[in-house]
């Protein structure tokens, strides 16, 4: 199918979902999870109209942020980040959806410091508790997030998961509606408001919409499947 085709058919599902939740469609981002899609097919979607993007691996963010320098692509981190690593993508990313520990914090707080720029970042919750996968447990979140009040490089604008996969995306539904309750309750708590909920990907983003996503991370529907 055709490239401009093909967002088109996405974005025409992300304005159904955001009608049948009575939202507006400027209050969902759609970011293009491109990880192991070809430069010359993200410039393809770049030229249709697709801005903002998401990379989980830092060294092929950094080859293709190289690359792409010319557009004025919105770029994000969106995959598990080593402290180690953050030195060379905090000046190239716009925000990182995977805070998920009080040392990676530290090192992006201090590396935001140097550059003098306030890090957007999101806290990545494991809203399914599953072994597998990164996030923080959502019972430290609130203790979490008082902690990272102290940095002042570094600014909490909302939340990110990445639920269990069910074959029928109604039963993901809970998981999404307790991130956005965790959300609710940090800004009650912490009298904030936080203005992301990063939730929902190609098989589910529909639901998350319905239960506020302000951020869809959609990979497979938009670039087909990975090889
Ligand atoms: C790959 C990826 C996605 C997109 O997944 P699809 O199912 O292909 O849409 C979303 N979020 C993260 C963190 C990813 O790594």
């Amino acid at each position: 199918m055709d490239t401009c085709r093909r967002l088109e058919e996405v974005e025409s599902k992300i304005r159904d979902a955001c009608e049948r939740a009575g939202r507006k469609r400027e209050d969902v981002l759609l970011l293009g999870a491109s990880k192991s899609v070809s430069l010359s097919k993200i410039k393809e979607y770049y030229q249709c109209g697709l801005s903002v993007f998401g990379e989980n691996r830092v060294q092929e963010f950094l080859k293709k942020y190289e690359e792409l320098k010319d557009l004025h692509i919105d770029w994000h981190f969106i995959g598990r980040l080593q402290s180690n690593k953050v030195k060379y993508i905090i000046d190239k990313v716009n925000l990182i959806h995977s805070l998920d520990r009080e040392s990676l914090a530290h090192e992006i707080n201090k590396r935001a410091q140097a550059l003098g720029k306030i890090q957007e970042v999101l806290i990545e919750v494991n809203v399914g508790n599953e072994e597998s996968k990164g996030g923080l447990e959502s019972e430290e979140l609130l203790n979490f997030y008082e902690r990272m009040l102290a940095f002042k490089n570094l600014r909490v604008v909302g939340l990110m998961c990445i639920p269990p996969y069910r074959e029928d995306p109604n039963q993901v539904r809970p998981y999404f509606e307790k991130l956005r309750k965790l959300k609710e309750k940090l800004e009650w708590e912490f009298s904030v408001k936080l203005n992301h909920l990063s939730m929902g990907m190609s098989h589910d983003f529909e639901v998350a919409i319905e239960e506020g996503a302000t951020i869809v991370r959609i990979g497979t529907l938009l670039f087909g499947k990975r090889t």
